[in-house]
């Protein structure tokens, strides 16, 4: 039995799959607390689903094809990947999103991963397991930092460089509360970073306090 959020079909709004339909499985529970949290009411959920359960649900969204395994943080939960297994052997691309915190090592190849490098804005910093950087392929995975403010682009930048980030699909995306836009548009400019900037498109499209979207 999995631990779960929410299920629901909407919009992806991050990474490179924006703006694709997508079904999003939000599983329960999630060992860190960023400051800017904005699904808080993902730590906890009384809902238990078996596998099947989840399958079937997320064939009612059909013809979708695009799932996102999503938290609080999905790879707390042992199961997962045998949700992992029941999705890819149906046939749908997955994508897990996780804060980076936890090993990457056993996450199939088959899974698209969206991994967190938590920057120091999110209270978070040193979270991130840097041994991760072995198990991220470049060919298909993608590295996000959510900044805060000046500071965490900087270190953001710093980072890419140190680890070599270079070759790698990198999304930088502000707080929305914290950090303009225009503001990240022109330092990414200033500088000609080779990286991707990110809204969060469900955001804009739909009330940003709205849940299930
Ligand atoms: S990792 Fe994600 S779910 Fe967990 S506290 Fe941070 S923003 Fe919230």
């Amino acid at each position: 039995m999995l631990n779960i959020s929410e299920i629901f079909c909407s919009i992806q709004g991050e990474s490179t799959y924006s703006g694709l339909p997508c079904i999003f499985i939000r599983l329960a529970g999630c060992n860190l607390r960023c400051d800017y949290c904005d699904t808080t009411y993902s730590y906890e959920s009384d809902i238990s689903l078996s596998i099947n359960d989840i399958i079937t649900k997320v064939k009612e969204y059909d013809p979708v094809r695009l799932v996102e395994i999503t938290g609080g943080e999905p790879l707390l939960q042992l199961e997962v990947y045998q949700l992992f297994d029941s999705l890819h052997k149906d046939g749908y691309t997955i994508l897990l999103e996780t804060n980076g915190s936890i090993s990457l090592k056993d996450v199939p190849d088959y899974v698209i991963k969206i991994v967190d490098v938590k920057c120091p804005g999110s209270g978070e910093e040193e979270s991130f397991l840097i041994k991760n950087l072995e198990y991220i392929n470049e060919e298909k995975d993608e590295i996000k930092f959510v900044l805060s403010d000046n500071f965490d682009y900087n270190w953001a930048k710093d980072f890419m460089i140190k680890y070599k980030l270079n070759d790698y699909e990198i999304l930088l995306s502000p707080v929305s509360e914290k950090l303009e836009s225009q503001g990240l548009a022109k330092w990414i400019i200033e500088d000609k970073l080779p990286i991707r900037m990110q809204l969060q498109l469900h955001k804009i499209i739909w009330d940003k306090d709205k849940r299930g979207v």
